[in-house]
């Protein structure tokens, strides 16, 4: 007998009404109802049911969705997709059989080097080498969409432990989440978003010890190494008296946000994970448009994309652009199908490169539109695979930027008049 591996009550409560498929990018792409939202619904509970065995045929259509959640945020039943493709992940990856490239990429690459920024600098060390040598022509084919996306020129910058505001009134005290990745790639992000931070009225901190929020984890059907990550940064946090908790990357605070709901059957750590999480926000929750001005006058046009983990799964659409109207003014222009998955989702441009590939052009193609000159998101997996769509596309002249090194910037140039 199968064990349950996800609820089959909240399986049950998509109707098939179909109101998701125009939202979901593998069903635009390919108008195949096996990769949509409902389709995959229905495989789960043929998989639950034992109707249909785990093979090939089965794993394809639930590897190929991006995680994106663009279903659940239209889905008028509420299904909580999120939770169903996580633990149906979970099911996949201790039952299902892979290519030695997907278990080097999936058990190597994204479980045992990305989490942990020392093997990150490590593993991109060669990289850097063949850069600076300018042969990165005679990398192989298939490395190449690989390697396109780590930025050039990326750092480090550690943090302080107390990075204190000078403001007189203060506001309170953030915990600040470095990130693994993050911290690795966009040291100077991170050190934007607690500058903007202690501008605003907080002391931050950031606390030593922390590890990876476990997006990484979950997102790639490993769930018990997500708990664990989880509870080692409780603790960590749990050491400090914050009043907020914040990270540079959405996709990480989507997840940090989730950890109630990851350990809600943990009776040790069921209300710990939920008091974690209720501190968890997003920098634009913080920052107030109030505290910014219009600067139009040599403003590019700019534009913005929504990354899904803080548009879907945080449900932060009007923030940034709250922000960005308050300081661009008109010279802020909408996206189209801003809400769009790019292609980046977590590791999914390297497990799935193919319709990575497809959505990068057409997010590529919907900037184009728009003749922004810049391009602000909020999660650093968007910013690389953005950017690395506008080099291929010949457009490297449009700046991607992080919506934080953006507004920091702002400070920095009036700073310095
Ligand atoms: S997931 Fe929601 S919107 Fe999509 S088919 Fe099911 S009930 Fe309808
Ligand atoms: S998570 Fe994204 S890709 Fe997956 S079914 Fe939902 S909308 Fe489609």
């Amino acid at each position: 007998m199968l064990k349950p591996f996800i609820d089959e009550r909240t399986a049950l409560t998509c109707v098939h009404c179909g109101l998701c498929l125009t939202s979901c990018p593998t069903y635009l792409e390919t108008g195949d109802e096996n990769l949509s939202p409902r389709g995959r619904i229905y495989l789960m509970r043929q998989l639950l049911s034992g109707r249909v065995p785990l093979n090939d045929a089965t794993v394809q259509p639930l590897d190929v969705c991006l995680g994106c959640l663009g279903c659940q945020t239209v889905c008028p039943g509420s299904v909580h997709y999120g939770e169903l493709i996580e633990h149906t992940r979970d099911f996949i990856e201790h039952g299902y059989q892979r290519s030695l490239y997907q278990w080097l990429l999936r058990r190597v690459l994204v479980e045992q080097v990305f989490p942990f920024p020392w093997r990150t600098k490590l593993a991109l060390a060669p990289l850097q080498f063949i850069r600076w040598l300018r042969v990165e022509g005679w990398l192989p084919r298939f490395t190449r969409g690989m390697t396109s996306l780590v930025p050039a020129g990326f750092r480090s910058e550690p943090l302080p432990l107390i990075s204190p505001t000078a403001a007189t009134e203060k506001k309170g005290r953030i915990g600040f989440v470095e990130g693994c990745v993050q911290s690795v790639m966009f040291g100077p992000t991170n050190s934007a978003v607690v500058r903007l931070l202690t501008r605003a009225g907080f002391d931050v901190v950031t606390p030593p010890g922390q590890v990876c929020c476990g997006a990484l984890y979950s997102h790639s059907g490993h769930l018990e190494k997500a708990r664990d990550c989880a509870r080692r940064n409780i603790e960590v946090f749990e050491r400090f008296d914050v009043d907020h908790i914040v990270i540079g990357g959405s996709g990480c605070g989507a997840t940090l946000k989730e950890y109630g709901l990851l350990l809600k059957d943990d009776p040790d750590w069921a209300a710990r994970g939920k008091n974690f999480a209720a501190k968890v926000r997003d920098m634009v929750e913080i920052l107030s448009p109030g505290s910014f001005t219009l600067k139009t006058e040599s403003m590019p046009l700019v534009t913005y994309h929504d990354a899904c983990h803080l548009n879907h799964a945080q449900g932060i659409r009007q923030q940034p652009r709250d922000l960005l109207k308050a300081v661009c003014g008109s010279r802020y222009v909408e996206l189209p199908e801003s809400d769009l998955c790019c292609g980046s989702a977590g590791s999914y441009n390297l497990t799935q490169p193919d319709m990575a590939a497809r959505l990068q052009k057409r997010k590529v193609s919907n900037i184009l539109k728009t003749g922004a000159s810049v391009v602000l998101t909020t999660n650093p997996g968007c910013m690389l695979q953005i950017r690395a769509g506008l080099v291929a596309a010949g457009r490297a002249d449009i700046e991607v930027v992080h919506l934080a090194d953006f507004l920091d910037r702002l400070f920095c140039v009036s700073r310095s008049r």
